[in-house]
């Protein structure tokens, strides 16, 4: 009899996630089988499985779970530089390596592009989500090692779990050149990507951090990670640009990270906007959907960009990891509440609750 596991399933869209047994999976000849230690859950799970947005699900019931970590358990026949014991985070995104994007190196832009675990982004993803049909609310999944972010000890599978978020806002402060002494700004800095847009830029060296959001207990936590570097506004107590150029000495800051979620008002992203210095780039990674009105005369003048970044490479997520080692990247702030697989849906409803960027919630699927 084939060996068996347990995993969280979606049998249908906004139906709580089952707890089945499927058999465990053998890994492909290129492929390596991770043993789950701790896998992340994020606010924006809850709306997904709910199976009416406009992504594309896996054919149902599927298996589910974005962003594991764990340890190599099993290594396919053709696998090198692969060791079973290795502790890694497992980039879930998956690129087809032959479309028009991705044979002009541009992975992030693959034309059939898909979330392990998740859902895909074209209706042409579904043959990669079959391809690696196993989330990481399971026991085991398989991989490709070149999804392998190799975890220094100092990193806990559970910090690596937010590996995901936190590497959606490291590509956007690299795309918007934040680096040592850049003053920067975030919008929505309460939330998930906003947390750890912070405690990247402070690993990056930006002196002048300048967050923007409306929880208040949590913008004081936001404030007090560095006092000296972090100064936070609620939302609506005073106007953006204006405060932005205060604390800049009049010239603006370099970059904006927008965080804002889908329902969020774009009205603030375009007051921070404005708060740009010339020359400044702004990079949206919240997923804002209402439309937003700018002055494209502004840009032209002042050399202004305004674009998006969806997720981050698994070179991004190495160098994470060795900020991480090096301690500039301080995941200690974090503070991890971990459930049992068996739990999956009280996790979920428990992020619903947005209960603000430095809660972070993970399932270990091996309790
Ligand atoms: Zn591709």
């Amino acid at each position: 009899m084939a060996a068996t596991m347990r995993s969280a399933r979606l049998h249908a869209g906004g139906e709580p996630l089952r707890i089945d047994t499927v058999e465990k999976p053998q890994p492909r000849p290129r492929d390596v089988l991770i043993a789950v230690k701790a896998c992340g859950i994020i606010p924006n799970m809850n709306a997904i499985f709910s199976g009416r947005l406009w992504n594309q699900l896996p054919p149902l019931p599927a298996s589910v779970g974005l962003d594991a970590a764990g340890v190599v358990a099993e290594l396919g026949s053709e696998v090198t530089d692969v060791a079973v014991g290795d502790r890694v985070y497992v980039n879930p995104w998956l690129d087809c390596g032959s479309c028009a994007y991705c044979r002009s190196g541009e992975p992030l832009l693959c034309s059939a592009a898909a979330f392990q675990g998740y859902f895909g982004f074209f209706p042409h993803s579904v043959r990669q989500l079959l391809d690696y049909p196993f989330g990481g609310f399971s026991e085991y999944i398989t991989a490709a090692p070149q999804r392998l972010v190799r975890l220094p000890p100092q990193v806990s599978f559970e910090q690596a779990a937010r590996f995901g978020y936190l590497g959606t806002s490291f590509a956007a402060l690299r795309c918007a050149g934040v680096s040592g002494g850049s003053a920067i700004a975030i919008n929505g800095v309460t939330g998930t990507l906003g947390v750890g847009a912070t405690l990247l830029a402070l690993g990056l060296g930006a002196t002048r951090i300048l967050g923007l959001g409306r929880n208040r207990k949590v913008l004081a936590q936001v404030k007090a990670l560095a006092p000296d570097r972090v100064e936070v506004l609620a939302l609506g107590e005073a106007p953006i640009a204006e405060w932005l150029r205060k604390h800049t000495n009049g010239l603006g800051v370099d970059a904006l990270i927008d965080c804002s979620g889908r329902a969020a008002a774009a009205a603030h992203t375009a007051d921070a906007l404005g708060g740009l210095k010339r020359g400044g780039v702004a990079v949206n990674i919240g997923a804002l959907t209402e439309p937003l009105s700018i002055e494209p005369i502004r840009f032209m003048t002042a050399r202004l960009t305004f674009r998006g970044s969806n997720w981050f490479t698994t070179g991004e997520g190495q160098l994470m990891a060795e900020m991480a080692a090096a301690g500039v990247l301080d995941l200690t702030r974090l503070t991890t509440r971990a459930h049992p697989l068996a739990e999956v849906n009280a996790a979920l409803a428990e992020v619903a609750k947005r209960p603000g960027g430095f809660t972070n919630i993970v399932i270990n699927p091996d309790r």
